[in-house]
């Protein structure tokens, strides 16, 4: 993976928070909402900093497991979702009440 030069301070607090995700997903599985509140970034944070996570976990020997997102109302799982963030709307029902992933690491 090649380094992209990027200012100091952003580094830092990126590797804190990451750091701080990766402690708290051995606890999991949690959706990222709560993901969000434990470590103190915005939910909207949560998805970028979980797949650059997924990526760098593989030289470690982790992996970051996703529990699929799934329909309260008709039960369809969202299986075949590579991105991270919670679906908005059931492909099948088209209920909005959907139940989000939830992200945990396995060692
Ligand atoms: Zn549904």
């Amino acid at each position: 993976m090649a380094k992209r030069p990027r200012p100091h301070k952003l580094i830092e607090r990126h590797e804190t928070v990451r750091s701080a995700l990766r402690q708290v997903l051995r606890e999991g599985p949690l959706t990222a909402r709560e993901l969000s509140a434990r470590v103190g970034i915005s939910e909207k944070e949560v998805s970028g900093h979980l797949e650059h996570l997924a990526r760098s976990l593989k030289h470690s020997g982790e992996r970051l497991r996703v529990e699929p997102a799934q329909c309260l109302v008709c039960a369809f799982v969202f299986k075949e979702r590579t991105r991270l963030t919670k679906p908005s709307k059931c492909p099948a029902c088209r209920s909005e009440r959907v139940d989000p992933p939830r992200f945990v690491i396995l060692t």
